[in-house]
């Protein structure tokens, strides 16, 4: 870590959003304990070390979970854009999980794959225009 990153916790936030116009997840990893901060994190919350470096996630990821948006909870810059999405539980390779959007899954593919997870997902870096975010895509697709 440099001692920019340490005094502005903000350039950690915006070399993340660079890297997935990249097409790159970028991650933190305590070199103490070897756990991994996803989404960035400046410090450790696995042992509280101060100190955490970049890695890279491989980007290998299965959806544990998902269940679909209703009114409150839907994501309108992708309604707008009229895709098919459902809100997951997806698990990275390296252990880490978050709550994610799975592009691609209309209710009857929800009803199908419901009782088959955990299935195999793959990050899908969406240009949202003024950003790049980041979405999954189930493996078949
Ligand atoms: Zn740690």
């Amino acid at each position: 870590m440099t001692t920019e990153e340490f005094w502005n916790p903000e350039h950690i936030v915006e070399k993340f959003w660079n890297g997935l116009k990249e097409g790159k997840i970028l991650a933190r990893k305590c070199p103490e304990c070897g756990a991994i901060e996803f989404p960035p994190h400046l410090a450790c919350n696995s042992c509280g070390y101060i100190e955490t470096e970049w890695t890279q996630m491989s980007g290998k990821a299965m959806l544990k979970s998902f269940v679909f948006t209703g009114v409150l909870n839907a994501r309108l810059e992708l309604e707008d854009r009229g895709l098919k999405y459902v809100c997951g539980e997806v698990e990275f390779e390296e252990g880490v999980s978050i709550n994610a959007v799975i592009l691609g899954i209309n209710k009857k593919k929800g009803r199908e794959i419901q009782d088959k997870l955990p299935l195999p997902v793959h990050p899908v870096f969406y240009d949202m225009g003024r950003y790049t975010t980041l979405f999954f895509e189930l493996d078949e697709n």
